[in-house]
């Protein structure tokens, strides 16, 4: 039977887990990234919407997205490589964000913004036209399903107004993107294994070990690191630290529905990323002069858990109710006969929030619950991540002494301890991908 060793192992090569790697292997770890598919950003990273926004309603929320939003800038240099299958960029829109009774009329966001120096337009409904074609402002708050009364009626009051970032995009390709940091972890001499199914956790003096490959392969280390996505949880199962945690994570299943602009219109090039809480639902432009629509979880939505190896592939009801509410805002929107676009899955936390921490077996790390918001975070995240392990692994005491780590773009000193997987949880939370 074969034996290796390294100096941390990687279970999963999305974006999250390649960056980790790539800050790894800059400290000098010799790395292993192993993943059961058969590439790098071939799991949920995907399917990946890939919208880089700087809107959240915490501080720290906004802190993290726009530090992540200066390694997008910069990303060739961030990764000193030129990927010879392509570099991923960043393409920028603006965002538009409805104020909404469901997101407090965004008082939360704005403050956040403000804090941070992030520049925003307040906008007027009348001024919101200019950002979409030939919109009805008009709110259907609280948002139905389709088979309910009233679906698609308007409510009476209008939307009164939302709020406008310049600063907000997306990434042409986030499979693409993955790809290119698995190149610049190979040129740091870090190693790949796809096909490789992790079916077990070593563990030797009360700390992890390396992990066992469904071939019975065995690799040691003595870093070992979940980032599996929607597969967290079957991973810290293995592990045996599940149960230590208060904040759990689970596989939600997602729909997201791509259609055509309305005629004459040019989204792919003109349109900007909207957040319409009051419909619930989230869209951007999408290549083929396409609008993507995504949900924001509206309370009406029942929410489906699933196990993230056996799942509907198939689209249901919900991305066509997800259209229809995009053409309440837009009437001249088509709709479809046959519905388009990617069925995935989030790895979702008891309160949508990531968790960014040790965990209670030592050498085990945990980098997931990631709830559909932190791929725009994974440059930063893996930057982080490397230096928490560093921190633990010298003898520091995370749960006691959270380490705080300082930004590299921006002033600002995070306490990664806000990312604790024993938390209370964060009732400050949309709940909703939002986050
Ligand atoms: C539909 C959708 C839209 C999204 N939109 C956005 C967005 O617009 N903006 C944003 O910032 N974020 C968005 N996200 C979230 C973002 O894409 C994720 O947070 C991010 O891609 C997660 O990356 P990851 O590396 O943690 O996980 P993943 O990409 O899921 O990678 C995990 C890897 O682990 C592997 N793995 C699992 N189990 C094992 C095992 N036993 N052995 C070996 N390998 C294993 C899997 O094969 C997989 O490749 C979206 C997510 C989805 C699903």
């Amino acid at each position: 039977m074969t034996e290796k060793r390294y100096d941390a192992i990687i279970i999963g090569a999305g974006i999250i887990g390649n960056c980790i790697s790539y800050e790894l292997a800059r400290k000098g770890y010799k790395t292993l990234t192993v993943d059961k598919l058969s590439g790098s950003g071939f799991g949920s990273t995907a399917g990946s919407c890939a919208v880089i926004r700087l809107y959240y309603s915490t501080p720290e929320g906004v802190a993290l997205a726009r530090e992540g939003y200066y390694y997008w800038l910069d990303w060739p240099r961030y990764l000193k490589v030129d990927d010879p299958d392509g570099m991923a960029y960043y393409k920028n829109t603006g965002a538009m964000v409805f104020k909404s009774e469901v997101n407090g009329n965004l008082k939360n966001v704005k403050k956040s913004l403000k804090s941070l120096g992030v520049g925003y337009l307040d906008l007027t409904p009348e001024e919101m036209k200019q950002y979409l074609p030939n919109p009805d402002l008009s709110s259907f708050y609280p948002q139905k399903t389709m088979d309910e009364e009233g679906f698609g009626e308007p409510t009476g009051d209008s939307i009164n107004g939302a709020v406008y970032l310049p600063e907000s995009g997306y990434i042409s390709d986030p499979k693409q993107s993955t790809h290119n940091v698995e190149t610049a972890v190979r040129n740091r001499g870090g190693d790949f294994m796809f096909n490789a199914e992790v079916t077990d956790i070593l563990k030797k003096d009360g700390r992890a070990a390396g992990v066992v490959l469904r071939d019975g392969t065995r690799i040691h280390a003595p870093v070992v690191i979940n980032v599996a996505g929607p597969h967290s949880a079957i991973i810290n199962r293995m592990a045996g630290v599940e149960e230590k945690m208060k904040i759990k994570t689970r596989a939600l299943r997602v729909e997201v529905a791509h259609v055509p602009s309305p005629e004459g219109v040019d989204w792919e090039k003109d349109g900007v990323i909207t957040s319409d809480s009051d419909t619930g639902v989230y869209t951007r432009p999408e290549t083929g002069n396409h609008i993507l629509i995504g949900s924001e979880e509206p309370k009406c939505d029942p929410l489906e858990y699933v196990d993230p190896d056996d799942y509907n592939p198939d689209f249901t009801d919900q991305a066509k109710t997800q259209i229809m509410r995009e053409a309440m805002r837009i009437p001249d929107l088509p709709i479809p006969n046959k519905t388009q676009g990617i069925v995935d899955l989030y790895d979702l936390s008891d309160d949508w929030y990531p968790i960014y921490d040790k965990s209670d077996l030592p050498g085990f790390y945990l980098a997931i619950g990631t709830s559909g918001n932190q791929y725009k975070n994974a440059p930063v995240v893996g930057n982080f991540m490397s230096e928490l392990i560093q921190y633990c692994e010298s003898g520091n005491d995370h749960d006691k002494n959270p380490f705080q780590y300082d930004m590299k773009y921006i002033n600002y000193r995070l306490n990664i301890g806000f990312f604790s997987r024993n938390r209370e949880i964060n009732k400050e939370s949309s709940f909703s991908v939002i986050g």
